[in-house]
């Protein structure tokens, strides 16, 4: 098991694991001890901006609380994973205009894991655009690009957590 409490910083390692939350970056993000442009930030989950997009609105959604990846993570987590993974899609194809997105998550350094925090990439992509190749060179954006796209991107989440918020409400209703 990989898990680590999520206790902040200097938090203790569970049974043999060796990262603690101050070593990994996504941690760190999450905590707020590392710069992201974080679009959502809930209790069990988070998204941000991926540092290296693979397309203009590129984000990454991951637990609050560390696992290595998707496979060792526990059904609940990954309930509440898939559901901010798929207000995340809305919320590129609204405030984006993106035609349609993939999701993603790799498992592995042979998959192409590069940060071993589970995190799933939701991925914009428009017709006509040539598609996404995993290894193609991601590059870093200006700051004013992830600046503007974050502030889109999160008052679509707003939107669309209210809408759905409000559709249970109703439906509860009868
Ligand atoms: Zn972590």
């Amino acid at each position: 098991m990989s898990r680590i409490e999520d206790g902040g910083r200097g938090s203790i390692a569970k049974e043999g694991a060796s990262l603690s939350s101050s070593t990994c970056m996504f941690c760190r993000i999450i905590s707020g001890d590392e710069r992201s442009f974080t679009v959502y930030h809930g209790d069990s989950v988070t998204a941000f901006l991926d540092k290296y997009p693979a397309s203009p609105g590129h984000l990454l959604v991951v637990p609050n609380a560390h696992y290595t990846d998707y496979l060792e993570a526990s059904d609940d987590v990954l309930c509440d994973l898939a559901a901010m993974t798929r207000v995340a899609g809305k919320a590129e194809k609204k405030a984006l205009s993106a035609d349609g997105v993939r999701v993603i998550s790799n498992v592995g350094r042979s998959a192409g894991q590069m940060i071993f925090h589970l995190h799933i990439h939701i991925i914009p992509t428009w017709e006509g655009e040539v598609p996404f190749s995993w290894f193609t060179h991601r590059s870093e954006q200006p700051e004013s690009e992830y600046r503007e796209i974050a502030a889109s991107l999160s008052a679509s989440i707003r939107e669309i957590l209210a809408y759905e918020a409000e559709e249970r409400r109703r439906a509860d209703h009868g």
